[in-house]
């Protein structure tokens, strides 16, 4: 298992680096977040001894399920799934660092009322749905500006980038666009210069495309299965959630 484990991040880390090679890109401008949902905090920890050193959840529950065993292992946490309003003072209180998942004001405004209460701030990104399915989160490419702005008003919460999931598909001129339309939005938000907000961060790619995300501009690829092996969960459990 450890071994295996090892093996497949140097395999990673390889690809990362071929990608960046390609598109004439700073390896050190892209990093590596380990996606692990249904992952043990023993094979994470393995993981983190070897180096890595940025994670990422999809609920709460596993974030919350993990905490204790990670927590001796220097490591961020980002939060990558659906979050819902009620579990917002679980991920504050497991020193989650950025939610890359942030699409949808109230969320936002219920995210600032906590801080405020606690007297912390939070980095999030703008999760934007570029692949325009029903089944996934995100708020759409033509409604983000706004919400960015709206966002930028909220005093604790720190924008510092965008993220998506973009198309499953084996076709890569199918999922290409995907990365383009995130690119672009944060272009385009970069040239409003609006007051708190940072676009630094494009958490995009996975498994399957991150060469592809790398070459568009990704600063964050986003890795379980490659990794860990394959998960039992279909991902729709995690990405329809609360969805008809
Ligand atoms: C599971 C997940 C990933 C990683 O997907 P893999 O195909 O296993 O690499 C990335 N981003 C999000 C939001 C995920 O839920």
């Amino acid at each position: 298992m450890e071994s295996d484990i090892l093996h497949n991040l140097d395999i990673i880390l390889k690809r990362i680096e071929n990608a960046c090679i390609k598109s004439n890109r700073n390896p050190d401008e892209v990093k590596l977040l380990m996606a692990t949902k249904t992952v043990s905090a023993e094979k994470i920890s393995i993981a983190l001894k070897a180096g890595q050193c940025l994670i990422g959840e999809n609920k709460v529950q596993e974030v919350k399920e993990k905490y204790e065993d990670l927590k001796p292992i220097p490591h961020t946490s980002h939060f990558i799934g659906h979050l819902q309003t009620n579990k917002i003072k679980d991920l504050l209180r497991c020193e989650v660092s950025c939610i890359e998942s942030l699409d949808r004001y109230d969320a936002a405004e219920k995210l600032q009322q906590r801080l405020e209460f606690e007297d912390k701030t939070m980095d999030v990104f703008i999760q934007v749905n570029t692949s325009n399915e029903e089944s996934k989160f995100g708020v759409a490419p033509k409604d983000a500006v706004e919400l960015v702005k709206k966002v930028a008003l909220l005093d604790r919460i720190k924008i510092k980038g965008l993220m998506t999931i973009g198309l499953f598909s084996a076709e890569e001129d199918k999922i290409r666009p995907c990365f383009k339309i995130l690119k672009n939005l944060q272009q385009e938000i970069l040239q409003l210069q609006i007051p708190n907000v940072e676009m630094k961060e494009l958490s995009m790619g996975m498994s399957g495309d991150l060469e592809i995300a790398i070459e568009e501009g990704a600063t964050i690829v986003r890795v379980g299965t490659a990794i860990f092996g394959k998960r039992i969960y279909p991902d729709s459990y995690y990405w329809n959630e609360g969805k008809a």
